[in-house]
C-alpha cells in the first residue's frame, strides 16, 4: 500500500480539507502516515492569511525536496503536492520557485487529485480554476474507521468562501464567493459522523453565520434553524460553530444560544479593532459600540458565555489613540480566549496599498500590550471556573498514565484523574485547579448531556 503524508497549516477549514484529501486518496490505495520520511506522496495544505504562514511553505518545501532526493537514491519515489490557499494565490509561481513540486491544487479542486496525479506523470500541473461543479459531490464518504481514528469531536464544513471583502484579508480571493451547502447533505454527513461515534460537531465556514443553505422543502435555512435540526441527530451531544462575523449574528442565532442546550456556551466573534476609524478602513461594516451592544444582546440570551475574538494590531494608519480604543473595548467586553496578530500586508488586498503602514517596532509593542491584557482576562476566566462542576467531553488519554483529557463547554482543556471512563463519554467534573493551559478536576458523576 502507498502512503500519504498530509501537513496542514492555518485554519480549521484546512484541517477539514486535509481529511477529505486523505479520504479521496484512500480510494486510490493510499493509507495515511504521520511520518513524512516514509511517504510516497507528501501534501502541504497551505495557508495564505499572513506572510509568515505563506513563507513557511517554501522553507518546508526545501526540506521535502531533500527528502525526495534521499528517497530517490534509495530507489523510492516521492511525489509532492501543494494544496490550500497559497496554491490558489500563487499557482504557477510555486512550480517556478520549487522545482520538486509535482501538483499545485486550489481548495476548490482537490477532488481532482487522483486525475491530477495521473496527469503529472507527463508534466507538472496546476489546477486553481474555480470549478462550476461542487467538489463535495465528488468526495468519497470516509470509512467508519477513518472517522473513529479522528476522534469524538469533528469539523463539518457547512459554508465556504466570503463576500465581505475586509480590506486586509485574502480569503475572498483564495476561497472565492460565499456558498452554503444544502441542509440534506449536511445532515447526511452529521449522521454518518454520529454513527461512527462522534459526539461533538463544530460547524465550520469562513463566514459560518452567513449560512443560508437550501432546506429539504426548498426554503432557505439560517444557521439558527440548522443548529436546531442538528441537535436532533442521535448521538450528537454538543454543537459549536466558527468563524462568525458580527454583522451576521441574527435574532434566530442569538435565540439558539438561549434555547438549545446542545449549543455550547462559547462564541468566537472576531472584532479585529475597537477603533471606529480603523473598523471603517477595514470595511468591517460595524462600529465598536455596535459590537458592544451585540454582545450585550447575546449575553442577555445566554449570560453564561465564553467569548472569543480575533484582533489585528498595526493596521495601516492605526494611531496610538486607535489602539487605545481597542484596549478599551477589550476591557469593556472581557474575553475568555482570543487570537491576535500583527497586521501583515497581503498582495492584492486594498489595505496593502495604503501608504501609512505602521512600523514593525510599533506593531510589536502594541501586540505585547494587547496580548498581556487578553492573557490576564483568559486566566481570570479560567480561575473563575475553579470550584464549579462542568460537563467534560472526554477526548483522549491524558498527559500522564491514569489521566484523561477532554473539553469543558467553554472549550477549555480539562485533565481528570481517572482512566475508568470511555473516550466519548461526557462526565461531570468538579474543577479543582486552573493551570496555565489546562484545568484540572475530579469526576463528580455522569454529565447532564451523557445520555445520547
Ligand atoms: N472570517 C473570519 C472573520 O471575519 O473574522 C476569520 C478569517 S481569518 C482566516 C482569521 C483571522 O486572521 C482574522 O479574523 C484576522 O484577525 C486575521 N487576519 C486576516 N488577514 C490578516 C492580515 N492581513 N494580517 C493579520 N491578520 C490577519
Ligand atoms: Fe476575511 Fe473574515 Fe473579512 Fe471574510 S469576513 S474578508 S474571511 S476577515
Amino acid at each position: 500500500m502507498k502512503k500519504v503524508f498530509v501537513k496542514s497549516y492555518g485554519c480549521q477549514m484546512n484541517v477539514y480539507d486535509a481529511e477529505r484529501m486523505a479520504d479521496m486518496l484512500a480510494t486510490e490505495g493510499y493509507s495515511e502516515t504521520k511520518a513524512m520520511e516514509e511517504a510516497d506522496l507528501v501534501i502541504l495544505n497551505t495557508c495564505h492569511i499572513r506572510e509568515k504562514a505563506a513563507e513557511k511553505v517554501y522553507s518546508e518545501l526545501g526540506r521535502v525536496r531533500e527528502l525526495k532526493k534521499e528517497r530517490e537514491a534509495a530507489g523510492q519515489e516521492t511525489r509532492i503536492v501543494v494544496a490550500g490557499c497559497v496554491a490558489q494565490a500563487e499557482g504557477k509561481e510555486i512550480l517556478r520557485r520549487a522545482p520538486a513540486v509535482d501538483v499545485v491544487v486550489g481548495p476548490q479542486n482537490y477532488h481532482n487529485l487522483p486525475a491530477l496525479l495521473q496527469k503529472a506523470r507527463a508534466e507538472r500541473v496546476v489546477d486553481t480554476e474555480f470549478p462550476v461543479e461542487d467538489k463535495f459531490d465528488h468526495l468519497p464518504k470516509p470509512s467508519k474507521t477513518a472517522i473513529r481514528n479522528r476522534g469524538v469531536s469533528a469539523f463539518l464544513t457547512i459554508q465556504e468562501g466570503c463576500d465581505k471583502f475586509c480590506t486586509f484579508c485574502v480569503v475572498p480571493y483564495t476561497r472565492g464567493a460565499e456558498v452554503s451547502r444544502p441542509v440534506a447533505k449536511i445532515l447526511d454527513e452529521a449522521m454518518r459522523l454520529a454513527d461512527a461515534g462522534v459526539r461533538e460537531l463544530t460547524l465550520i465556514g469562513q463566514n459560518v453565520n452567513a449560512y443560508h443553505g437550501e432546506g429539504p422543502d426548498g426554503s432557505v435555512w439560517s444557521l439558527g434553524r440548522l443548529l436546531h435540526r442538528l441537535a436532533e441527530v442521535p448521538g450528537i451531544a454538543r454543537l459549536r460553530y466558527t468563524t462568525s462575523h458580527p454583522r451576521d449574528m441574527d435574532d434566530e442565532l442569538i435565540a439558539a444560544h438561549r434555547d438549545l442546550p446542545a449549543l455550547m456556551p462559547y462564541l468566537h466573534l472576531p472584532v479585529q479593532s475597537g477603533s471606529d476609524r480603523i473598523l471603517d478602513a477595514m470595511n468591517r461594516k460595524h462600529t465598536g459600540d455596535e459590537y458592544r451592544r451585540l454582545i450585550e444582546r447575546i449575553r442577555k440570551a445566554q449570560p453564561d458565555l465564553a467569548l472569543s475574538s480575533d484582533f489585528i494590531v498595526g493596521f495601516p494608519g492605526e494611531t496610538d489613540e486607535d489602539f487605545e480604543d481597542t484596549m478599551r473595548l477589550i476591557a469593556d467586553v472581557g474575553f475568555a480566549s482570543s487570537f491576535s496578530f500583527k497586521y501583515s500586508p497581503r498582495p492584492g488586498t486594498p489595505a496593502a496599498e495604503i501608504e501609512a503602514q505602521v512600523s514593525e517596532a510599533v506593531k510589536a509593542e502594541r501586540l505585547a500590550r494587547l496580548q498581556n491584557l487578553l492573557e490576564m482576562q483568559r486566566q481570570a476566566f479560567n480561575r473563575g471556573t475553579v470550584g464549579r462542576t462542568l460537563d467534560v467531553l472526554l477526548e483522549k488519554p491524558g498527559r500522564h498514565p491514569g489521566q484523561m483529557a477532554g473539553k469543558s463547554p467553554y472549550l477549555q482543556a480539562v485533565q481528570i484523574e481517572s482512566d475508568r471512563h470511555a473516550i466519548g463519554e461526557i462526565v461531570t467534573v468538579r474543577i479543582t485547579q486552573a493551570g496555565s493551559n489546562s484545568l484540572f478536576g475530579e469526576v463528580a458523576g455522569s454529565g447532564s448531556q451523557a445520555a445520547a
